[in-house]
């Protein structure tokens, strides 16, 4: 169902500032975009920082030394990540995955964990909340994350051949500390842990049989994704793409596979079971098999600006509205009004001329 939203527009500011119109309905947990699409998941970066320099995201050509990071005061506080997010949450959102940049290195990220846990969506449901992370500081963390009401998680992890590895995430950062993080997140109670694998030719598609030979009967779940052309600065090609519909060949060769239904409609992964029933991997078509279709993602940099797509070029900064003492009931109208002009659907109009648009970087838009 889509919400009407009446054009009579108290306009605040030029530019990036989205409109808040004077007459809106109540929001009530069914907000659609103009392709019919209702906001269902909210991916909130914490940090625009890493450890990590991963080729395909980070390149330490663009991110190094010098870089400007955002300063602590244009961060978002976590009251204002959770009023964000109790706003989107009336309009629908009842997944939330933090990301970033490393959101581990945002300090005392189980406190933010509490404070979004303790949300509700309207019909008095708990929310899904995940966490993406390289696993470097999950042994000292995932207590604590569990503890606060973490529901699910997801480890980056894109070789298990050392040279290779330490070669992508250009750190010199061993795998073993990496399944340490995946281990100790295991015995802190998290079970279906996602292992994520960019693929990218000539660098680790050599390693994608053995990925997924490693977690086969793991109950862990490796998900393989396409090397995307996000942001302006990891260089990306499209003969650099090693496509999943490749993937799944070259691991059903191996280990036979058949394909499984997905767990819900607009589900990322599709999945594929092992024939002999031992678990299951995932594969992410971004750039062969564009799922926008039904894409119900919307995401909240880490200066808490709203875009509506990963591959957007500019974004709406509702921090602003807070700061400038907005209500609430501004804010959510604000959010409807973008989330209904929503238009996106880049992965399907990809071209050679819109992969080499100036676009936000993953890391502060949040992956
Ligand atoms: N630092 C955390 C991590 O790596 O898990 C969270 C942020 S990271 C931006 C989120 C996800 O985006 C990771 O799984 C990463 O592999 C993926 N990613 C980053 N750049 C990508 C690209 N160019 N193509 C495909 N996936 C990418
Ligand atoms: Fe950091 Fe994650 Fe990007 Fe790698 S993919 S550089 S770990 S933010
Ligand atoms: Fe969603 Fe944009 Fe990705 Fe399409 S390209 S699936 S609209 S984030």
């Amino acid at each position: 169902m889509s919400i009407n939203i009446i054009p009579t527009i108290d306009l605040l500011y030029a530019g990036q500032v989205p409109l808040i119109p004077a007459y809106a309905p109540a929001p009530n947990g069914q907000m659609s975009d103009t392709r019919g699409r209702l906001l269902g998941d909210l991916r909130i970066s914490v940090t625009d920082r890493c450890n990590f320099r991963c080729t395909y995201c980070m390149p330490k050509e663009v991110f190094g030394k010098g870089y400007q990071y955002l300063p602590q005061s244009e961060l978002l506080s976590f009251d204002e990540i959770t009023r964000m997010a109790r706003l989107f949450v009336a309009h629908g959102v009842t997944k939330i995955r933090l990301t970033g940049g490393e959101p581990l290195l945002r300090k005392n990220l189980e406190v933010l964990v509490k404070m979004l846990a303790a949300l509700k969506t309207p019909d008095d449901k708990p929310l899904d909340i995940a966490l993406t992370t390289n696993a470097t500081l999950l042994p000292k963390k995932v207590k604590a994350l569990k503890a606060a009401g973490l529901n699910r998680i997801t480890v980056s992890l894109d070789s298990l051949d050392e040279v290779t590895f330490r070669a992508m995430n250009d750190v010199n950062f061993p795998v073993a500390d990496v399944l340490k993080g995946i281990d100790a997140a295991h015995g802190a109670g998290f079970s279906a842990i996602k292992i994520n694998m960019v693929v990218k030719k000539g660098v680790n598609d050599q390693d994608v049989v053995a990925m997924a030979r490693h977690f086969k009967g793991s109950g862990h779940i490796v998900r393989f994704i396409e090397f995307m052309d996000v942001g302006s600065s990891n260089g990306w090609r499209m003969k650099d793409v090693i496509s999943s519909a490749e993937i799944v060949r070259m691991v059903n060769a191996d280990m036979p596979l058949v394909q499984a239904q997905s767990n819900y409609s607009g589900e990322v992964a599709k999945r594929w079971n092992y024939a002999d029933g031992s678990g299951e991997i995932g594969v992410i078509s971004s750039v062969t098999q564009a799922f926008c279709s039904t894409c119900t993602r919307t995401r909240l940099s880490t200066d808490g600006k709203l875009y509506t797509c990963l591959f957007a070029q500019s974004g709406h900064d509702l921090r602003a509205l807070m700061r400038s003492g907005k209500s609430d009931m501004q804010i959510t109208r604000a959010i409807g009004l973008i989330w209904n002009q929503r238009e996106d659907r880049y992965s399907q109009l990809r071209t050679e001329e819109t992969t080499g648009r100036k676009k936000v970087e993953m890391s502060y838009i949040g992956g």
